[in-house]
């Protein structure tokens, strides 16, 4: 069995710093992780791992600096670590983030699953799997709250659907991404660590993605374009309504109609 992980180095916190000019993300200097939904993925790769046999490749796109969740999901029971990182990845938006990850993946071994995480915590669209698994023309299920077993050629897993939760078998080879309800992650194994500390991360640039399309890499090959980002204004005045319990409800009713909420 090949299991393939997608992982995103991100920004830790909650308080993402944008810049005014550019509208990008300021990524230079701030602390990065792991994205959380990422872990889950993993988990259930490397559970899978222990139970059927095989190998767990981790991957990631971004800069320099993201060999350090490639380094974690080692440390986390991954076998082979592989960043692509090369100047012309960046400014990608999903679609292009999805391209170039489904071009890497062609590359590597054949797989049997690829697992993702639900989202990301910074850009946070949930678009990368199912981007990568249409790429790639295999089926997916995404928000999997659940993975029930694997065996004869299939997957059998629970989705989240938002109004119930649907279970599917699904053929392989094929994608999911994982929500939190999935597993518990275990934490980084000192065993690991130590067995892994001076394993290479292996970077490939798009020079190692000979015969894929160029002009879908990074921002020439994104149609979305970021218009502006900012910080949404957070009014701070406070109105306090006073009277019988229909004359508040009627006076909050034409305070959300002021203020274009109705
Ligand atoms: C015009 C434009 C410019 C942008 N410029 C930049 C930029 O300069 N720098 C920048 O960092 N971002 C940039 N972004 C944001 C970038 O598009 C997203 O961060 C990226 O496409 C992933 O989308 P997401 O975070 O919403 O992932 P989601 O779709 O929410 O992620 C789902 C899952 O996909 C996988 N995944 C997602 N991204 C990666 C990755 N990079 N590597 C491995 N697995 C992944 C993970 O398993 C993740 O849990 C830009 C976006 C736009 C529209």
């Amino acid at each position: 069995m090949h299991f393939v992980v997608c992982i995103k180095q991100v920004p830790e916190g909650t308080e993402v710093d944008i810049d005014p000019e550019t509208g990008v993300l300021r990524r230079e200097g701030a602390d990065a992780k792991l994205n959380v939904y990422d872990t889950h993925a993993l988990e259930a790769a490397v559970r899978l791992k222990e139970e059927l046999g095989g190998t767990v490749t981790a991957v990631s796109m971004g800069p320099p600096q993201a060999e350090a969740v490639l380094r974690e999901a080692l440390m986390l029971g991954a076998d082979s670590g592989y960043l692509l990182s090369d100047r012309v990845f960046a400014g990608a938006d999903t679609l292009a983030t999805s391209y170039t990850l489904a071009e890497a993946i062609r590359r590597l071994p054949p797989f049997d699953v690829i697992f993702c995480g639900m989202q990301t915590t910074d850009g946070d669209t949930a678009q990368v799997g199912p981007g990568i698994a249409e790429l790639l023309n295999i089926p997916h299920v995404s928000y999997v709250t659940r993975i029930r077993e694997m065996r004869a050629g299939a997957i059998a897993v629970d989705a989240d659907t938002g109004y119930g939760i649907q279970t599917l078998r699904v053929k392989l080879p094929c994608l999911v991404t994982v929500t939190r309800a999935a597993n518990q992650p275990r934490l980084p194994s000192y065993r690991l660590k130590q067995r892994t500390k001076d394993q290479p991360v292996t970077v490939w640039t798009s020079r190692h993605l000979a015969g894929a399309d160029r002009s879908r890499f990074g921002l020439r090959g994104s149609p979305t374009q970021v218009e502006r980002i900012f910080p949404p204004d957070r009014p701070t005045t406070r109105q306090m309504l006073a009277g019988t319990p229909d004359e508040l409800s009627a006076g909050l009713i034409d305070r959300l109609r002021e203020w274009r909420f109705l």
